[in-house]
């Protein structure tokens, strides 16, 4: 059985690499002839709005996924027509637009920083007045890798921001001076069975998430952000794999943002959970029964991001697994990540302490 996957970056490698044990065969629709997917299952090369190559993918797929984010909608609409599409296109949609995001979440009851649409200098001066600073402005599409984001700490940054981001549509968010940055994935599938991985912990640097340590056993949060998730999916009566970032300030967790998709916090699932999120995707969105999302043990993920080390200085260590998506180096490139699991926390951090230093 074949599933098509939007997009062919080392997100659909991973799915398509978890696919094969379950007999199923991904194939991908991207532009890049040379993306990490298309070196492990067949690759239409097109545009995501390219029709005939939509239509393709459409007739030769089960089921169609994503695992980028940007597809346009019109591309969902049309592939919809043809074929069952799971996450459904509007958790996509709410994903693609920060203010959309955030206003939903707040619908929903699901605590997200302040925040205000910017449309202009004026909107600008305005919301950091009314929200006040430190405050972050961001682009209300596109942006990943923290790109597109511009931290306002005084009221002389309104202006450098405004020029450097002001031709797009923009959001002001109040800055959260959080404690710990955490993300839950859980996953629902077409018959509605829903599962969650434990949270695990984020630590970013400009904006990219470098690793994960998973699971971060809270009791609580755990509860609070499974209630959060449950209710947007039921809201989107989703199917697939769904994250959300979230803040913990004074043990309270604040929603950054939402993927509706398999997500780089989740990675550690490979090797450290029972059932990878990769493959709970794929049973979910073929209405397959899921996997257990139980931890196995202490997990940490590193991202190798501009340069990829040797295989070798990495492989050596104990517990380690040396994931490379094949892609040529460019700065700020998530190039790779390892991940080392192992039965105690104390090892686990020992070990990625060493890892933190091999990454350069
Ligand atoms: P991703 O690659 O995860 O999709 P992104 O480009 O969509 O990232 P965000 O997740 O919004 O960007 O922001 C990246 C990081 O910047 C966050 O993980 C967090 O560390 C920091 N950040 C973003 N917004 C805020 C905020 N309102 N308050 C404090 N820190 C923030
Ligand atoms: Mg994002
Ligand atoms: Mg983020």
């Amino acid at each position: 059985m074949k599933v098509g996957i939007m997009g062919a970056g080392q997100l659909g490698r991973m799915l398509a690499l978890a696919g094969y044990p379950l007999g199923l065969q991904c194939e991908f629709l991207d532009p890049n002839q040379d993306s990490p997917g298309g070196q492990v299952g067949p690759l239409i090369s097109g545009g995501f709005d390219d029709r005939e190559c939509l239509a393709r993918l459409a007739r030769d797929a089960a089921v169609v996924t994503f695992e980028f984010e940007n597809v346009p909608m019109a591309a969902m609409d049309l592939l919809g027509k043809c074929t069952p599409v799971w996450p459904p296109a509007e958790a996509l949609g709410a994903s693609q637009d920060r203010l959309d995001e955030k206003t939903l979440f707040r619908r929903l009851k699901i605590p997200t920083p302040e925040f205000a649409a910017v449309d202009g200098l004026e909107d600008l001066r305005r919301a950091a007045r009314r929200i006040g600073l430190p405050g972050i402005l961001k682009t209300r599409r596109l942006g990943y890798d923290g790109r597109g984001q511009y931290p306002l700490r005084r009221l002389d940054d309104i202006e450098p921001a405004w020029s450097l981001l002001g031709k797009a549509p923009l959001i002001y968010e109040k800055f959260i001076a959080f404690s710990r940055e955490v993300s839950l994935i859980g996953v629902r599938s077409t018959r509605g069975e829903t599962r969650f991985y434990p949270l695990c912990a984020n630590t970013h640097e400009a904006g990219i998430l470098r690793y994960t340590t998973a699971p971060y056993r809270n009791a609580p949060l755990q509860k609070q952000a499974e209630t959060y998730l449950k209710r947007l999916m039921r809201h989107f009566d989703y199917a697939g794999v769904l994250t959300v970032e979230f803040f913990v300030r004074r043990g309270q967790l604040i929603a950054n943002e939402m993927a509706p998709r398999v997500h780089n916090s989740g990675h550690w699932t490979i090797e450290g959970a029972r059932t990878s999120q990769f493959e709970n995707h794929l049973r979910a969105v073929l209405g397959l029964p899921l996997g257990d999302t139980a931890a196995v043990g202490h997990s940490a993920m590193v991202n190798f991001i501009g340069t990829l080390p040797a295989a070798g200085n990495i492989l050596r260590l104990s517990g380690v697994h040396f994931h490379s998506y094949g892609k040529e180096p460019r700065p700020n490139r998530k190039l790779g990540h390892c991940t080392v699991t192992l039965p105690s926390r104390e090892a686990r951090d020992r070990i990625l302490r060493t890892l933190l230093k091999l990454r350069a």
